[in-house]
């Protein structure tokens, strides 16, 4: 009988954990893949309070170290369910807990066309710092408007040969400082008002039809397809222990709590306005409070 079990080992989970352990609770966290969450695929991170710069891979792998360090019990399994009695089904075993919190993040969105699955490790990508030393000198295209995109295609232009940045607006979600620095780059090109509508190749990617907003048709010849267009949730599997939004996002009230007492949220699972490692962070903290309360009520 644990007295938490985090499900996630992103930062969100990870803070929560270092909180409990501090406390000295009994905490069992489960993790599907790997320790770090989304920040493992930031390249940079400057927007940290306190941090001038730390690579996404460093801040994790610090803050997993600190959990480590306090006696973390983390479990690689991935959970199928949540029963109503708190019980944490995996595909290895079943856990029984006081609390819980969920603090699974979300996946990377796909762009749904064809091949793409067939592609990935064959061209197509979805982590620029984990992938991009295969296409040194290579010709490369990232697509998405948002930070993740920005930053990929930056890393990748020190490492390509070209980089192509396509999105389907004008505007870009990312941070100027990021687009302005990307706009210094020679070997850069932005292809904007424009969306993929085919991947092609025989066994790997060679290359993709792009489609603009007026209907104009290109072929791009490509090694490599990076796909940055933003995550969604997973949550589906907990619907039954929490009310989850349109988007799939699990609705959250007080920040942290669910529709079930003693089932908390934290991170980019839940709906919530701003979605960054600091704002991660602080509902870890938060969640861990929660837990504390909880812990205390049902003594
Ligand atoms: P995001 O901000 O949600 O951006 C996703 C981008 O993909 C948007 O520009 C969107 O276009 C585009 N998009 C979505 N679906 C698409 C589709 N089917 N086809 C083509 N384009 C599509 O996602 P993100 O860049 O992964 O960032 C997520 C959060 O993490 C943000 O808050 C970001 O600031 C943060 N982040 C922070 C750092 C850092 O601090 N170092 C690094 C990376 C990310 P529209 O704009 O047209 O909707």
């Amino acid at each position: 009988m644990y007295d938490t079990i985090i499900i996630g080992a992103g930062p969100a989970g990870l803070t929560s954990a270092l909180y409990l352990l501090r406390a000295n609770k009994k905490v069992l966290m489960l993790e599907a893949k790997s320790y770090g969450g989304q920040i493992l695929n930031a390249n940079k991170v400057e927007n940290y309070p306190g941090i001038m710069s730390i690579s996404g891979y460093d801040f994790a792998t610090n803050l997993y170290n600190q959990v480590k360090n306090l006696g973390a019990d983390i479990k690689y399994e991935t959970v199928l369910k949540i029963s109503d009695d708190k019980k944490v089904i995996t595909d290895k075993n079943e856990y029984q807990s006081s609390t819980i919190i969920i603090a699974t993040g979300a996946s990377n969105r796909k762009l749904n066309l064809p091949n793409e699955t067939k592609f990935i490790g064959k061209g197509i990508s979805y982590c620029a710092t984990c992938d991009g030393n295969f296409f040194k000198e290579k010709t490369v295209a990232v697509i998405g408007g948002g930070n993740t995109a920005l930053e990929d295609a930056l890393y990748l232009s020190n490492l390509a040969h070209k980089v192509y940045l396509i999105h389907r607006r004008s505007e870009f979600r990312g941070e100027d400082k990021n687009l302005e620095e990307l706009k210094t780059k020679s070997n850069v090109e932005f292809i904007l008002n424009s969306n993929i509508v085919s991947l092609n190749g025989q066994e790997y990617l060679e290359s993709i039809m792009l489609k603009d907003n007026e209907e104009t048709m290109q072929e791009l010849k490509i090694d490599g397809l990076f796909i940055a267009i933003g995550r969604i949730p997973e949550n589906e599997i907990f619907n039954n222990v929490v009310d989850l939004d349109d988007n799939g996002y699990i609705i959250a009230h007080d920040d942290v709590y669910t529709k079930t007492a003693g089932i908390f949220v934290a991170g980019d699972a839940r709906l919530k306005p701003l979605r960054q490692l600091t704002t991660a962070v602080g509902d870890g903290s938060l969640a861990s409070l929660a837990v504390l309360k909880e812990l205390k009520k049902s003594k």
